[in-house]
């Protein structure tokens, strides 16, 4: 598993600085993306190559070796750390970095520098361009101010000599050149977290910076957990029968339930348990009005929550992460209904999906034709409001393999046949 912060804004906001304590911290591989920039910009200086001469450009791109060692930067095994700083650089950088072919090339090497690793990034386009889906999005900004008093502090530190006025018109300079390039701009992503640094010292800004990664790292690790079923323990098994028990009992309480059909679940065999969805008291009917124990999939979402967690890992139940094809999830539910054992999916996908309109979802109908199993149709039907009726009439088990065709459409035609059963079954008198 790989965990990527994006750190993105202009020259002069402590990105540097801050990127490299906050790597120290959290045991993340930090990566200078204007380094490579740089080092490309030191080449063309070094082999007297204009800027217009693409196949040159092209060239040099093709035989370049940038390598990082702790803070040292090495150009084609020369160490650069000091060179790629100077003014000659500083002045060039900024054009250099805005070709469309250097760009190309170093969003490559600094994906492949970051592949399935904990990496913190510093740069421009982190967050928009390199890392899109990055875990965790930051943009540091400053006035211009600021920002020059603290370039100039730092060369002055590193033993470069360049007066304050020309720093801070390099600063200016880049800045505009960086936000207005058409090839990877300095832009905030829509979902990066803006700081101010003009008036927080670098331990704030650290602090704020860890802050955020924890929080993120915390609801990652809650999600990954939720795939690490915890083990059917004796202990575990009653604690299960316990809370359904006591769960079962408050139900009957709020609702006047009634069970129909439940003499429909074929025997000795897993199957897929397919309902209508209307809010989250559906789901729960389902496993705590069931002498069968049955494990429904819900967004992963849920195991962020910890008493919510905590019943989702009780009751074995199998995450999903929103908007893609979960691999792992998939598994998850293969293993299960190998093992003979019961998942609950709402083909809807989404509470109230029939009155959304939404496109029913094939995932049940794909799984049971994997898992060679059949589909139970469960229609409920209530209003849910304290002490009114609430009705799950369990049809007909659908056998998925009599449905398969080479129609390629065949997977979203059964599982509309999957939903128009179900909707019938919602209508059914008691
Ligand atoms: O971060 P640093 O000031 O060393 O970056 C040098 C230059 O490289 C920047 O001014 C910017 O023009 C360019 N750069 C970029 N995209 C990045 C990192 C740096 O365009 N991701």
């Amino acid at each position: 598993m790989s965990f990527i912060v994006a750190v993105d804004g202009p020259s002069g906001t402590g990105k540097g600085t801050i990127t490299q304590l906050v790597a120290k911290k959290w045991g993340f591989q930090y990566l200078d993306t204007g380094a490579t920039y740089r080092c490309v910009t030191l080449k063309l200086i070094k082999e007297k190559i204009k800027l217009e001469d693409e196949e040159k450009i092209k060239k040099a791109l093709s035989e370049i070796n940038i390598e990082f060692d702790g803070d040292k930067v090495y150009l084609d095994g020369e160490e650069v750390t000091k060179k790629i700083r100077e003014e000659e650089v500083n002045n060039l950088v900024s054009q250099v970095s805005h070709i469309q072919i250097v760009r190309n090339s170093m969003v490559e090497l600094q994906r492949r520098m970051s592949e399935g690793k904990n990496v913190i990034l510093d740069g421009r386009d982190i967050g928009t361009n390199v890392f899109p889906n990055a875990e965790v999005k930051i943009y540091l900004d400053a006035s211009t101010e600021e920002r020059a008093k603290r370039r100039y502090k730092q060369n002055k530190e590193k033993g470069i000599d360049i007066s304050f006025e020309d720093v801070k018109k390099n600063i200016e300079f880049r800045d505009q050149n960086d936000k207005n390039s058409t090839v990877g701009p300095l832009k905030q992503a829509k979902d990066a977290i803006y700081i101010d640094t003009s008036n927080l010292s670098i331990k704030q800004v650290e602090r704020k910076v860890n802050n955020i990664i924890r929080k993120k790292k915390k609801l990652v690790d809650s999600i990954e957990n939720g795939y690490k079923m915890t083990p059917n323990t004796p202990i575990k098994k009653i604690t299960r029968a316990f809370v359904k028990g006591l769960l079962n009992g408050l139900y009957h309480i709020a609702f006047r339930v009634k069970v129909n059909g439940v003499e429909n679940f074929p025997k000795d065999e897993g199957f897929i348990i397919c309902a209508n969805h209307m809010n989250y008291l559906d789901a729960a009917g389902i496993v705590l009005c069931n002498k069968k124990k049955i494990r429904f999939i819900a967004k992963a979402d849920l195991y962020r929550f910890g008493i919510l967690s905590w019943l989702a890992h009780l009751f074995d139940i199998i995450p999903v992460k929103r908007g893609k094809s979960d691999l792992n999830s998939i598994k998850l539910c293969l293993k299960a209904l190998k093992n003979k054992e019961v998942i609950g999916i709402f083909p809807e996908g989404t509470r109230k999906g029939m009155a959304k309109n939404v496109k029913i979802k094939n995932g049940a109908v794909f799984l049971a034709e994997k898992a060679k199993v059949k589909i139970v149709p469960v229609g409920i039907h209530g209003t849910f409001k304290p002490f009114s009726k609430v009705t799950f009439n369990y049809g007909k088990p659908i056998d998925i393999m009599a449905l398969k065709s080479d129609d390629p459409n065949w997977l979203d035609n059964a599982s509309k046949k999957v939903m128009d059963d179900i909707i019938m079954l919602t209508k059914k008198e008691d």
